[in-house]
Parts: structure tokens; C-alpha cells; sequence
């Protein structure tokens, strides 16, 4: 048995003291990824920081027609919040298609934010992995690599980011609120993640000790009637093999605005800007659809199983950006 000590502060400065001055220091929140990798080895922390006193549960409606999430906010309430519904579906939708009921009661937004891949190597605890391990090898290389990235990746790492709520944020470019040891940030959600690189041991650009402490997502009129597409083995409680989050602003038969990003195919939550590019301008039609998947997809290098991907996100674009055109 490992010791483990538990503190519970009342503020998020002490709350950022606590992890910060404990080099395995860790914040506790709904305890849904946290937990689990502490059972499974991959997580060691001796000091859990507890947030769950934070006054960071408000879903707010910005006057000027944006969104501030607190990071304690859980799934199922910002998934329910009506100025969310409203003004952005994909995200509403988004984090109803992520998890089960039980864990979207319990999981918090931050949390979301920051869980970790779900690559079956890195968990299991033994196998090669330069995440768990730097420099022990990748054994999803030539492994059972189904469900791994085809965007984003490098000969270090090929896992993809498992957040769907971060796709359609990162597709209405919200940005990330943080405290840390050295003060308030603020990080663009499409800059939160990092790609593997030389260095897959970094998954985010989060300093130790540094809290998320909400999400202000900017107003987005094109965003109210946005859509968010997953495609996964069965239907619940499973990760995606495709996301798209997309929305359209089209007049007389033409796009004159497009947000896109993918989710399950990359490493990190994927901006698809290559494709927003090739829509501006062009008809509203699966054609044209299927042109811009193809513009962001080009790139993609498939490991073997995970071959099928890139074909199945080209038609899950056309599918969302059909239903968003519509
Ligand atoms: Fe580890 Fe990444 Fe390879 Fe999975 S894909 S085994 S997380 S290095």
C-alpha cells in the first residue's frame, strides 16, 4: 500500500499552493480519470488536492453572446445549461455523446480538459510507452493500433486525445483560464494540447500545479446552429473513432463561413483550418464537402489498422457538414 495524503482548500490559491509545493502533488475533481489511473499504476501522486470547494461551478451567459464555463461545472449541467443549447449545440451535444450518464454527472469540465489518452499501452501498465515511460518505445506502432491517430503523430507516440467537448471548443476557439505557481493565463483551447513530437511525454502545455479554472468560449452566431458528429463502435459509453464539430454560414448556395475540427483521428484536438480554407467560397454541396475533407486528410499516415480512418472521417465531414449546411 501506498501512503496517500488528501487536503481539501477553500481557495484557489491554496489550492494551487498545495499541488505546486508537492512535486506529486495532483487536483481532485470528479475523480473520474484521476482515480482510475491511480488504480491502474499510471498515476502516482502522494498529495490529492481536492477543488470540489472551489467556487468554479457557474455556466454564465457573457453579454456580449458568449459563454464562461467554470472548470467544476459538470458534463451533464453544461451539457444542459440552455444558453449552451442554444447558442452552441455542438458543444451541448458534444459532452451528452461523451462517457455514460453516471460519469457525466461526476466529471468535471476541467477535468474533461485535461484526462488523459486512453491508449490501452499506456494503461496496462507493462507494455513500451514513452508516454508512461520516456524513451521505453511506442508498442501502438506495430501493435493493435485500431483506434489510434492518423493526424498530428510522430514515430514517439501515435495516441489520439479522447475529449470530445474539447473538438467543439476548440472549434469556436474558447480559451482556457488557468492559475498557477506564477500567476493567471489564458491559452487558446486549440494551443491546450500538444503534439507528441520528440517529446509525447508532454501531453498538455499545463505547468505542475496550474488549475484550470474555467472555459470562456467567444460569441459565435455561426456557432447556433453548429453540429457535432461521433462516430464510434456502439452507441454509448465509447470513444469516438471520428468527431467533427462543424458549422456553416452559406448565402444563396455558397459558404461564406466554416468551423471545423475533428475529434478521434489526432493526437490532439484537430482544427481542421486546411478545410475551412477550401470551403470558403466554394458551393454548398457534398462535393465541395468531400474536397475540403480531402484538403485536411491528405496528411494523414495510417499504422495499419487504423488505416480505414482516414476514409471514414472524409465522409463523416461530408455527413456533419451536410447536416450543418441543411
Ligand atoms: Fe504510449 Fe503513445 Fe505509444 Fe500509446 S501511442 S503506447 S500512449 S507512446
Amino acid at each position: 500500500m501506498r501512503p496517500l495524503s488528501y487536503s481539501r482548500p477553500s481557495t484557489i490559491e491554496q489550492a494551487v499552493a498545495l499541488a505546486a509545493n508537492d512535486p506529486r502533488g495532483a487536483f481532485l475533481a470528479g475523480g473520474t480519470t484521476e482515480v482510475d489511473l491511480i488504480r491502474a499504476g499510471v498515476a502516482v501522486p502522494d498529495h490529492l488536492v481536492d477543488i470540489n470547494d472551489l467556487p468554479l461551478y457557474a455556466v454564465e451567459e457573457l453579454a456580449d453572446g458568449g459563454l464562461h464555463i467554470g472548470a467544476l461545472a459538470r458534463m451533464s449541467d453544461v451539457a444542459g445549461a440552455r444558453a449552451v443549447r442554444e447558442r452552441y449545440p455542438a458543444i451541448s451535444r458534444a459532452l451528452l455523446l461523451g462517457a455514460s450518464a453516471q460519469l457525466r454527472n461526476m466529471a468535471s469540465l476541467g477535468g474533461n480538459l485535461r484526462q488523459r489518452t486512453r491508449c490501452a499501452y499506456l494503461r496496462d501498465g507493462v507494455s513500451p510507452c514513452n508516454k508512461r515511460e520516456p524513451g521505453s518505445g511506442c508498442a501502438a506502432l506495430d501493435g493493435f493500433n485500431r483506434g489510434h491517430a492518423i493526424l498530428g503523430t510522430s514515430e514517439h507516440c501515435i495516441a489520439t486525445h479522447p475529449s470530445d467537448v474539447l473538438v467543439a471548443l476548440v472549434a469556436f476557439d474558447a480559451v482556457v483560464r488557468t492559475v498557477g505557481p506564477l500567476g493567471e493565463r489564458s491559452i487558446a483551447a486549440d494551443d491546450l494540447c500538444l503534439l507528441p513530437g520528440e517529446t509525447p511525454e508532454l501531453e498538455h502545455q499545463l505547468e505542475h500545479g496550474e488549475l484550470i479554472v474555467g472555459i470562456d468560449v467567444p460569441a459565435a452566431p455561426i456557432a447556433r446552429r453548429s453540429v457535432y458528429l461521433k462516430v464510434r463502435d456502439r452507441a454509448s459509453y465509447e470513444f469516438a473513432l471520428v468527431s467533427v464539430a462543424a458549422a456553416l454560414e452559406v448565402h444563396d448556395g455558397v459558404v461564406t463561413a466554416a468551423r471545423l475540427a475533428l475529434g478521434g483521428v489526432a493526437t490532439k484536438p484537430w482544427r481542421a483550418r486546411r478545410a475551412e480554407r477550401a470551403l470558403a467560397g466554394a458551393p454548398a454541396d457534398p462535393a465541395s464537402f468531400r474536397r475540403a475533407a480531402a484538403a485536411e486528410l491528405d496528411a494523414a499516415v495510417g499504422r495499419g489498422h487504423n488505416d480505414f480512418k482516414a476514409e471514414l472521417a472524409m465522409r463523416a465531414v461530408v455527413q456533419a457538414l451536410s447536416a450543418a449546411a441543411a
